[in-house]
């Protein structure tokens, strides 16, 4: 009921997931713009458009979940946007408009936002096979139709 959602911020570093070396890097925003959400605003999976600085509009898809950092007692808002950027961009103001919701938030591993059971490319539309590697590009792949 809080969408679509527009949030700006700092991209600032995260707690080394290592979700880079997984080839899907979540672009982190401060603790001070995950307060700004909506305190009731449900964890899960969204998607919607992303812009780095004055850069172009990407798609996106965003994680809302706990930040175990945190033990679990305060959020954390992550975007994989959908390009490849040539570098980092630690530092940058990262636009979002949040415009759908996915689904809930999965515990069994912090970067199953991606690497899951494929279910977002089935709300997308897609087909995928569980293994986890393939998923994640069928995931990608997509969302990036
Ligand atoms: P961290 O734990 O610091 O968040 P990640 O492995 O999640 O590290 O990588 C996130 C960083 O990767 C972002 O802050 C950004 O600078 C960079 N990055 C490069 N390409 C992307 C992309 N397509 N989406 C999100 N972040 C990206
Ligand atoms: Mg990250």
């Amino acid at each position: 009921r809080h969408l679509p959602y527009f949030c700006r911020g700092e991209v600032v570093k995260g707690f080394g997931r290592g979700s880079k070396e997984l080839g899907v890097p979540t672009a982190n925003f401060s603790e001070q713009v995950v307060e700004s959400f909506p305190s009731d605003i449900s964890t899960g999976i969204y998607y919607g458009w992303a812009c780095v600085g004055s850069g172009d509009v990407h798609k996106m898809v965003l994680s809302i979940g706990w930040n175990p950092f945190y033990k679990n007692t305060k959020k954390s808002v992550e975007t994989h946007i959908i390009h490849t950027f040539k570098e980092d961009f630690y530092g940058e103001i990262l636009s979002i408009a949040i415009i759908g919701y996915i689904r809930p938030e999965k515990n069994f591993d912090s970067l199953g936002f991606l690497l899951d059971q494929g279910d977002s490319s089935a709300y997308i539309g897609g087909k995928c096979n569980s293994d986890m590697f393939e998923n994640k590009k069928c995931c990608l792949s997509n969302l990036a139709v």
